[in-house]
Parts: structure tokens; C-alpha cells; sequence
């Protein structure tokens, strides 16, 4: 029985996080491990009855269910191998990183995280969670992000003129020609 990655004493138990998935847990912190093989198995065979009920763990007990989880800051070992496993964001609002050990494909989720895939809508996405298509956008949200704080910083309250004019222009039928204009009287006055 493998060890626990985060409190490293313990070892962990199967349990059934949701119905008919298998996984292992820590007694001592709750911590979970997944084979991410596993859950794809377990996906593909519930995915029916997954449309009906959500993937519902358990809400948590009143008053603090908004509550973010902590995530475990430091890197952690593998159980299964004793690699390094790799921090994966999950979206570019939580704070929470997956761990997960790409040779063993074993995800660990701190406790209340797998909750957290309720709360971001995302249950039935876990496996997406560890490809590059999904790291990557999650990469280029950021900088859009990032984008956007810099320019609200140069243009102040003109900010919202320019958030305006943007949704009205994408939303033109006739937008190519508009920004052709706009790029056109721009040279111009670049040439004043
Ligand atoms: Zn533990
Ligand atoms: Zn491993």
C-alpha cells in the first residue's frame, strides 16, 4: 500500500469518492489519489448516468462550503514511484493545483478539491485538466488577462469606451470593413 504524498506517514485506503470510482485515501489528511486511467474508465462507462446526476460529492457542512480547500504548497512524491509529481493549474480563477505523476498517471487531490470540480462546473473534465491543449489556453487566458490589467492601467476611465466600442465592433456584420477603415484613418494620422 502506497504512502501518503503529503503527510507521509499514512498509508492510503480504497474508497469510492463517487459512485463506482475507485480510488485511494488518506486516513490522516483525506488527501486522494486517482488513477487518471482509472477515472477515464469510469467516465466512459457513467457518462450517461453522469448526465442525469451530477457528479455530486457531498456538499460540505454549513457555513464555510465556499471555503477554498488548501492546497498543498510544496512539491510531493509520488506514492507510486517516488518522482516528482507536477503542479497542474486546473483553471486560471482557482488558486488549487492538481498534483499529478505522469508516469504513474496518478492525480493527488488535497481534500475538498475534488468538490472543487463541482463548484468550476468541471466534473467529467478532470482528465482534460492534464493535457497540453488545456494547460495551454489556460497559459494564454492568463495573458489575456494580464493584457487587459495593462491596458486598463494606461487608459483609465476610457477603458469602458474602448470595451464598448470592441463588443460593438466584433459583434458588426460588417466589422472587416470597419477595422480597415480604422486602420487606414490611423496611418493617416500616424503620417500628420
Ligand atoms: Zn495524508
Ligand atoms: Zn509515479
Amino acid at each position: 500500500m502506497p504512502n501518503c504524498p503529503s503527510c507521509e506517514e499514512q498509508s492510503l485506503l480504497p474508497i469510492q469518492p463517487l459512485d463506482g470510482l475507485v480510488a485511494r485515501q488518506c486516513a490522516s489528511c483525506e488527501g486522494m489519489l486517482l488513477d487518471l486511467l482509472v477515472y477515464r474508465q469510469w467516465r466512459e462507462s457513467s457518462a450517461e448516468a453522469l448526465n442525469q446526476h451530477q457528479l455530486s460529492a457531498e456538499p460540505q457542512a454549513s457555513g464555510d462550503s465556499q471555503a477554498t480547500p488548501e492546497d498543498t504548497k510544496q512539491a510531493l512524491l509520488c506514492p507510486g514511484c517516488s518522482r516528482i509529481m507536477t503542479k497542474y493549474r486546473v483553471t486560471g480563477e482557482l488558486a488549487n493545483r492538481f498534483d499529478f505523476c505522469v508516469h504513474c498517471s496518478d492525480v493527488w487531490m488535497d481534500v475538498g478539491e475534488l468538490e472543487l470540480l463541482n463548484t468550476a462546473n468541471l466534473q467529467g473534465d478532470l482528465a482534460r485538466i492534464f493535457t497540453q491543449p488545456w494547460q495551454r489556453q489556460l497559459v494564454s487566458d492568463q495573458q489575456a488577462q494580464m493584457g487587459e490589467a495593462n491596458l486598463a492601467s494606461h487608459l483609465g476611465s476610457d477603458l469602458s469606451k474602448v470595451e464598448d466600442f470592441a463588443g460593438w465592433l466584433v459583434a458588426h456584420a460588417e466589422r472587416t470593413r470597419i477595422f480597415a477603415y480604422l486602420r487606414a484613418r490611423l496611418r493617416a494620422g500616424d503620417e500628420d
